[in-house]
């Protein structure tokens, strides 16, 4: 028996890093899977896992958020994975940088939430799962000022929905990683020139000495998606090796 069996997921950013380890480890607990991403071409490595269904959606345009959602009837889960880091101080992001860090770490949500929301509310309940990080109103990170303010409007966000919804059977909650070993990631690594120092350093911000696995954050993710967790709702939940300590 799986923690998951029966339940029906939409997940975004599945094709690779958090969200991809995510989709997989729910469906290995039973559930069929909406995996959605931007990039079709890395997505279609999933599509021969049984129980994954895959489909391209761009998180920031109403049309893709609309048709999967005349798709899909019934939700159980919807895990808002979506998310993009601009690297920079304030005075370093444009207000184009701005506008679509907001666009695709939190509008997307707004969005997929007045999507599926009605039809979790038409079910009787549901779970949804945000994805945050430590580096918003939980710790001042150096070069991460949007990045961290959208990631903290994920925070107020989750809550409020959490608050307004609590009654009807809705929980929602948002996942708050430090810094996990993910292709983009990796990316920002070499954005820093020296690889072995760049690797070092986002090493040594977490005091337990090593990276987070995609993997770590999906046992998570899935605890969180599961009824194991029902006690659980309006929660930022912090997964960071101690980096906000
Ligand atoms: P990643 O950054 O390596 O990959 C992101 C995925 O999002 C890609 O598959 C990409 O195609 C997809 N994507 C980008 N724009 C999209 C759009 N407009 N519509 C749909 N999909 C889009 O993955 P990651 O590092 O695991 O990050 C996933 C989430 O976890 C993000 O929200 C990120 O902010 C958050 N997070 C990551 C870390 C970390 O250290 N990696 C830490 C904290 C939080």
């Amino acid at each position: 028996m799986g923690r998951l069996d029966g339940k029906i997921v939409v997940a975004t950013a599945a094709a690779q890093g958090i969200g991809r380890a995510a989709v997989k480890a729910f469906v290995e607990e039973g559930a069929t899977v909406y995996a959605t991403d931007v990039n079709l071409e890395k997505l279609n490595e999933l599509k021969e896992i049984k129980g994954i269904i895959i489909r391209k959606l761009d998180v920031t345009n109403n049309d893709d958020v609309s048709a999967l959602a005349k798709e899909v009837d019934t939700v159980h889960i919807l895990f808002n994975c979506a998310g993009w880091v601009f690297q920079g101080t304030l005075l370093d992001t444009s207000e184009s940088d701005w506008d679509l860090s907001f666009d695709i770490n939190i509008k997307s949500m707004y969005r997929m939430c007045k999507a599926f929301l009605p039809k979790m509310l038409a079910n009787g309940g549901g779970n949804i799962i945000n994805m945050s990080s430590v580096a918003s109103s939980m710790k001042g990170v150096p070069n991460r000022c949007v990045y961290s303010t959208t990631k903290a409007a994920v925070i107020g966000l989750t809550k409020a929905i959490a608050a307004d919804y609590i009654k009807q059977g809705i929980r929602c909650n948002c996942i708050c990683p430090g810094t996990v070993d993910t292709p983009s990631l990796r990316d920002r690594i070499k954005a820093v020139g020296d690889e072995k120092k760049g690797l070092a350093d986002f090493i040594a911000r977490q005091p337990t000495g090593e990276l987070g696995a995609p993997e770590n954050i999906a046992s998570l993710i899935v605890f969180i998606a599961s009824d194991e967790s029902k006690l659980i709702t309006g929660s930022d939940i912090k997964i960071d090796g101690g980096w906000a300590l």
